[in-house]
């Protein structure tokens, strides 16, 4: 009892200075309040809990009792799972080290078991596509290639809204990493913000590098005629010089990014385009896909696009192409 004392202790101190620096996040669970004043709290222990899995949306407060007045105990980060022994309504009672302890049930979220536990080894990487501007610079277009293309490019802009494609892009990507880790997945992004230069060969090497089980390239069309809409995948071809050991995997990921994205959306279903002249998907190593997820020249998609609820569908669209892909795999 005595060490176990010690290391709540412990642990408090490091909590305590850990709050000094931390709560960049932009919605930092219950934050308010945190300088909470008594401290009359007891221990509670409990012998045989019936829990249910939980997951923390975001990095959260965890406190002695249900309330935003109560003692902060410890802060955890976004992702952590957790014993959830009751649902109250606006707090959870969750079970952590044999403590009865508090989180703000609108940061947890159910795990759904079994999909989870098959999702947990793998890596996708999302690559928000473009950035603020048009880059002076050019690298090959593949490995070992004289064909030079521009390093990258801001993309297309939203015929409507003005939405730039950068802007859209990463809006999405962070609503898919939400979702693939709600799902199980590790989710690396080779962009966070808009400010930047990231060329098309470093994002694919972020992939590579990441020994990326999917990578998925985000972005969004623009051509001189308005009424082309719908959503497209891009792969390499069958004979691509590059990578073409991984086509048939880049084309079953695209197949079945795309036949979701259209389930979940109820946009047009173009087609999979194979071609080998986008730079990067052919320094991908790991199987690839480029998602163009509507048309920015197309009004009502440019419109649609621009808002959350069809960001959310686009997102989750693209999560079960994902899952769709591994359970075929496996
Ligand atoms: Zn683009």
């Amino acid at each position: 009892m005595k060490r176990n004392l010690a290391l709540i202790i412990a642990l408090l101190l490091c909590v305590s200075v850990l709050a000094g620096c931390s709560c960049s996040g932009k919605k930092s669970a219950d934050s308010a309040n945190t300088t909470a004043s008594n401290s009359t709290e007891q221990t509670n222990t409990i012998e045989t809990p019936a829990t249910e899995k939980v997951r923390t949306t975001s990095k959260v407060n965890v406190r002695k009792a249900p309330s935003g007045d109560a003692e902060v105990a410890f802060q955890i980060e976004k992702g952590a799972e957790l014993d959830r022994l009751s649902d109250m309504g606006e707090w959870s009672e969750v079970l952590i080290d044999n403590q009865k302890l508090y989180v703000a049930s609108q940061y947890l979220k159910p795990v759904t078991g079994a999909v989870s536990d098959v999702n947990a080894g793998k890596v996708i990487v999302i690559d928000p596509g473009h950035q603020t501007k048009d880059s002076s610079e050019k690298e090959p277009i593949g490995p070992g290639s004289s064909e030079m293309k521009q390093k990258d490019t801001s993309g297309a802009t939203g015929v409507v809204t003005g939405l730039r494609e950068y802007e859209l892009n990463l809006q999405v990507s962070k609503k898919l990493k939400e979702e693939l880790e709600k799902r199980g997945y590790k989710v690396i992004m080779t962009r966070t913000q808009n400010e930047g230069e990231i060329s098309c060969i470093e994002r694919a090497e972020v992939a590579n590098n990441a020994n990326a089980d999917a990578y998925i390239r985000i972005h969004a069309n623009g051509v001189d005629n308005q009424s082309a809409n719908g959503v497209m995948t891009i792969c390499q071809t069958a004979k691509n010089p590059y990578n073409s050991n991984i086509y048939s995997e880049c084309k079953r990921l695209s197949v079945d990014v795309l036949d979701e994205v259209v389930a979940s959306t109820g946009a047009k279903r173009e087609y999979v385009w194979e071609t080998d002249t986008m730079t990067g998907n052919n320094w991908s190593k790991v199987p690839v896909t480029m998602v163009e997820m509507g048309y920015l020249s197309n009004p009502r998609e440019d419109e649609l696009m621009a808002t959350d609820d069809y960001q959310w569908k686009i997102a989750t669209g693209i999560a079960n192409g994902i899952d769709r892909y591994f359970n075929e795999k496996a």
